[in-house]
């Protein structure tokens, strides 16, 4: 399955309940998952990270559903590398 795919099936399975509850609603619940994947990261419980990845992904694209945004097109603002510097990999300083 790729990301649009992926989006399709948010969409089909969710975006219903995810428009009742609305972005910053849906937005709040991407930020629990967030920090779901905070705790599974400082255990180091490979299985629970990998379940939370799934879980962040999903939430974000609900959202990004929610929004109207394609995020296979909006992927591709980093399609040639880093949009900064524009190299592979990023030369980037760490300073914003
Ligand atoms: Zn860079």
């Amino acid at each position: 399955m790729n990301i649009a795919e992926f989006q399709r099936n948010m969409k089909d399975a969710y975006l219903e309940k995810d428009a009742k509850r609305g972005v910053m609603g849906t937005y709040a619940w991407l930020v629990e998952e967030v920090g779901e994947l905070s705790r599974a990261l400082r255990k180091g419980d490979d299985v629970a990270l990998s379940e939370e990845f799934a879980d962040v992904l999903a939430w974000l694209v609900s959202l990004a559903n929610l929004c109207g945004i394609d995020v296979e097109q909006a992927m591709t603002k980093y399609r040639d590398g880093c949009p900064r510097c524009r190299q592979v990999p990023c030369t980037c300083s760490e300073k914003p």
